[in-house]
């Protein structure tokens, strides 16, 4: 790469792996995270693997744009792999450039980073480093091909495998391979995944399938939306990985995609990720029965898929709201009706359960008010009279459901603030971020990185990231498919609303 330089790093990762903030910030780190120079004993590769991408069987894919480093065994004894996404071509770039852009570079970087601060299973990211090289990308997909600045993120991960990288032997037949792979995968090395050596390889999709969601979970959790849950971007580990088309859930609507080119069949919708993650581990169930040969042990690890989500889910949801436990009699029909609420009204979905925390359900008289205000001021669309009074028919039920526990104030939100952060990485903020590193101008990027640390936080002084971009008088509706999209029109569409950044953009009135 022609003149690399530093954007930001993550300081816990390199900590991890035994480097100190000078290491970081020399001049040889810089060309080794550009991909000019391999540290001692630094074993470069690329993978191949394979792939179901909206459902259908896409054959042989890999890494296209991502160069293993090789695997560090770290000062608190684990192995991690790093990798370089966007350091050039690979034998598996096919008629691609096997290069990434600043702007989905510090998306990953960030998004990575914040996963993992919200405790959110995920890859990490270690570094964003300029290229100076130029890369051409058509953008809008419009036949607008531009130069964009050229950048690389180095990822860390205990391991990079995906499901599609079995799945690619067992299309091949080639069971040696899959065996050797499978084998690499054994619990010591990976806690959690399971024995999986050759002998019991259904105790590796049964890991894998926990594993796989519990992350799931935690997505639906903070309102993640992946964006393209293709088996090849499925971590054996359940790691969320590949950050691509992914995108922040501001209004609760279950079927909204950040991914434009799935626009019509939303497969991998907000509300459709727990069924996508069990189609694509029948996918791995699959890709692993010639070395099982025993339909019925894929099918019983397959069998406990829903029950898992279930149990966790619920769990997950009580501690959202604020109870100390899930009871199904009772709950599953308040849950139902408060998304269904949440939904109509447009709600935010961070900034209500965030402000939720701040009534009082024990209070003798409830604040029926107090709620209904705090709906109406975090939705999007206007507050019918229907809405309303669904609204407080719900606070009512919500209140006396909390006054059936011995509940203490405090500790409830606490508890609720403990699931419910106040910071995540809104789409319109990785985009400011995005604008000003076009610009030579990393401030916005380290300060993201640094809010986004303690999400479950209060942060006095750093409110302004955690609101939401207020948009024009017809409500989010209209403009809300700009939020699919990764582009500059977006910006500067949302950014003319982001009144609560004085200084950053300038204001345009929505006509
Ligand atoms: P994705 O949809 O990002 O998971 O990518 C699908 C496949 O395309 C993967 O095998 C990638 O490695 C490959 N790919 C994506 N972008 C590039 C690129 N710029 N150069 C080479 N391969 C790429
Ligand atoms: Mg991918």
């Amino acid at each position: 790469m022609k003149s690399p330089r530093l954007v930001a790093y993550s300081p816990e990762v390199a900590a991890e792996l035994g480097l100190s903030d000078q290491d970081c910030l020399s001049e040889d780190f810089c060309r080794v995270f550009a991909g000019n120079r391999l540290a001692a004993g630094m074993q470069p590769f690329a993978m191949c693997y394979g792939g179901h991408q909206f459902g259908h069987w896409a054959g042989q894919l890999g890494d296209g744009r991502a160069i293993n480093l090789g695997e560090a065994v770290c000062p608190d004894g684990r192995r991690r792999t790093l990798q370089l996404k966007g350091a050039g071509r690979t034998p598996y770039s096919r008629s691609a450039d096997g290069l990434a852009v600043l702007r989905s570079s510090i998306r990953e970087f960030l998004c990575s980073e914040a996963m993992h601060h919200l405790g959110v299973p995920t890859t990490r990211a270690l570094s964003v480093v300029l290229t100076g090289e130029t890369v051409v990308r058509d953008m809008f997909y419009d036949g607008n091909p531009q130069l964009e600045p050229g950048a690389i993120v180095c990822r860390v991960a205990p391991s990079f495998t995906r499901f599609g990288n079995f799945q690619i032997f067992t299309a091949r037949d080639d069971l040696d391979a899959l065996k050797k792979i499978g084998g690499l995968h054994d619990s010591q090395r990976f806690s959690g995944i399971g024995r999986a050596g050759a002998a019991d390889l259904s105790a590796l999709v049964r890991g894998s399938l926990s594993l796989t969601a519990e992350m799931v979970v935690h997505w639906q959790r903070v309102g993640f939306v992946h964006g393209v849950m293709n088996t090849d971007n499925m971590s054996i580990l359940g790691l969320t990985i590949d950050y691509g088309p992914y995108g922040w859930l501001e209004n609760y609507d279950p079927d909204w995609t950040p991914n434009t080119t799935d626009a019509q069949g939303r497969r991998y919708r907000f509300g459709n990720q727990p069924k996508i993650a069990y189609w694509n581990l029948v996918q791995l169930a699959n890709a692993i029965y010639p070395l099982v040969m025993r339909a019925e042990s894929l099918q019983q690890a397959l069998s406990v898929f829903s029950e898992t989500f279930a149990a966790e889910w619920s769990a997950t949801t009580a501690a959202k709201l604020g109870l100390s436990r899930f009871d199904p009699d009772k709950d599953e029909a308040l849950v139902g009706d408060l998304l269904q609420l949440l939904q109509a009204a447009e709600t935010d979905m961070t900034l209500f359960y965030r402000q939720l925390a701040d009534l009082d359900p024990y209070a003798p008289a409830g604040s029926a008010a107090d709620f209904v205000a705090m709906l109406e001021r975090n939705s999007y669309a206007p507050l019918a009279a229907e809405l309303r009074d669904r609204a407080l028919a719900w606070f009512g039920q919500y209140c006396s459901r909390s006054r059936s526990e011995a509940g203490d104030p405090e500790a409830r939100r606490q508890r609720m603030n403990a699931v419910n952060p106040k910071y995540v990485l809104r789409n319109y903020l990785a985009q400011l971020a995005i604008d000003q590193a076009e610009q030579g101008d990393f401030g916005l990027v380290a300060e993201l990185l640094d809010v986004l640390r303690n999400p479950y936080s209060e942060q006095p002084g750093r409110e302004r990231f955690a609101r939401s971009v207020r948009i024009g008088p017809n409500s989010g509706r209209d403009v809300r498919c700009c939020l699919a999209v990764l582009d500059r029109a977006f910006t500067v569409f949302c950014s003319g609303y982001c009144t609560e950044l004085p200084g950053w953009h300038t204001i345009v009135p929505f006509g």
